[in-house]
């Protein structure tokens, strides 16, 4: 998977601002970020979306929650924050290696988008 951006990343092969690492799962700083805080986890290992992992790997999805809790407790927007999976290109996707985004440090609306 060299072009997938986020196998590059985890190969040390594009820079990034790492949040939170585990043996399993990375955190980084969203390039273009939507929010005051806006990171990125995901796994080390490459599915496309939550739909393979969740089929393929449920467990490394709890390591992602893991790493999700951690990174808002980091961030220090554990009290309020949103996470979302998009998921196809109707879903938002743009990069097809599953992620979840941990974004808050302003008021969230109700709107999806
Ligand atoms: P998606 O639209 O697939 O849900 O989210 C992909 C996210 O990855 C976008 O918010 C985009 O800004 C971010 N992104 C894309 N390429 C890079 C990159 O090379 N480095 C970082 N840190 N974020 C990226
Ligand atoms: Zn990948």
């Amino acid at each position: 998977m060299s072009e997938c951006v986020f196998c590059l990343i985890v190969a040390g092969e594009l820079p990034s601002t790492k949040v939170y690492e585990t043996d399993e799962v990375l955190a980084i700083r969203d390039i273009n970020p939507a929010a005051p805080v806006h990171v990125i986890v995901f796994p080390k290992q490459h599915y496309t979306d939550i739909v393979e992992l969740g089929e393929s790997d449920p467990n490394l999805g709890g390591a992602m929650v893991e790493a999700v809790a951690a990174v808002a407790r980091i961030e220090g927007v554990e009290a309020g924050f949103r996470t979302s999976f998009n998921t196809g290109k109707g879903g938002g996707q743009t990069v097809f290696h599953v992620h979840a985004h941990v974004m808050g440090g302003r008021q969230l609306s109700l709107s999806l988008g």
